[in-house]
């Protein structure tokens, strides 16, 4: 009897010394959690206010040169340019944030639907005609029998214009593609946007998408497109996949399993 009763003490002293340190551990764990999103946040508010002055320096200095210098009309007019340009980018900066923002806490709601894929690809490339620059190729690819994602149109539409306009913006020859297709072997389905810009080097496609990170300041942006885009697809169960070579293009898919 004495024996078990022992043993009874060491198996409970045992689990107790378990549970305790378990505890600890989570505590450990939680504590750490809390400090990472505190840096996060700390981190983001101070990106942010650089992003916000930046514009709203230029626009303050150039109004005020507007107002008090005897100008040419010639000069007045760049001015005036240069102050519409940074209003635009105030404004998406603002309207990108607000949407990461919203996307990410989950404020906004996802309307998931049967979305037509092939419909979505064609209405894209229409809409994007016109702003490929000429001696770009623009081509469009689906499957000869369209597929249908449960998932919410908008959305899907928002992250892949996103891309689009990345790769737009970093092309300036040979081709773009859009486009899906579907893998049976691993039962999704991949939008892709494909060009033959300027790529991104291994060591950098993982920052691009960090809130903010642009890899050149003098192209226009608020590096914020691939973190709304990855929110989204994240919202959509999805994934994102990058392919890219330095001087030879870039691949990026959005992947949903079926
Ligand atoms: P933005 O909203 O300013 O376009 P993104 O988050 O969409 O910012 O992209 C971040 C950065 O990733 C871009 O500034 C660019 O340096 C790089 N990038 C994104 N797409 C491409 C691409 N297709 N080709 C080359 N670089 C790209």
């Amino acid at each position: 009897i004495c024996i078990i009763a022992l043993a009874c003490a060491i198996v409970i002293i045992l689990v107790m010394r378990l549970r305790f340190y378990w505890q600890v551990q989570q505590e450990i764990r939680e504590r750490e959690k809390a400090e990472e999103a505190n840096r996060l946040k700390s981190a983001f508010l101070a990106n942010m206010s650089h992003e916000i002055r930046t514009p709203l320096n230029a626009i303050i200095g150039f109004s005020s040169l507007i107002a008090e210098l005897d100008l040419t009309a010639e000069e007045k007019e760049q001015y005036a340019n240069i102050i519409t340009t940074n209003n635009e980018l105030l404004l998406k900066l603002v309207n990108d944030i607000l949407d990461l923002a919203r996307i990410e806490s989950g404020g906004i709601v996802f309307h998931k639907e049967s979305c037509n894929l092939t419909d979505l690809v064609k209405t894209l490339y229409k809409q994007h005609l016109s702003d490929v620059p000429e001696g770009i190729e623009f081509k469009e690819k689906c499957p000869d029998t369209p597929i249908c994602l449960y998932s919410d149109k908008e959305r899907l539409y928002q992250a892949l214009e996103n891309i689009l306009k990345n790769a737009i913006k970093f092309t300036s020859a040979g081709f773009i593609e859009i486009g899906y297709e579907y893998s049976a072997e691993a039962q999704d389905v991949r939008l892709y946007v494909q060009d033959t810009g300027i790529g991104i080097s291994p060591e950098d496609q993982e920052a691009i998408f960090e809130r903010f990170k642009k890899l050149d300041d003098f192209v226009q942006g608020t590096g914020l497109g691939l973190s709304i885009c990855q929110a989204i697809v994240k919202q959509l169960n999805g994934r994102i996949l990058l392919k890219s070579e330095k001087n030879k293009g870039c691949r990026i898919s959005l992947v949903f399993e079926l």
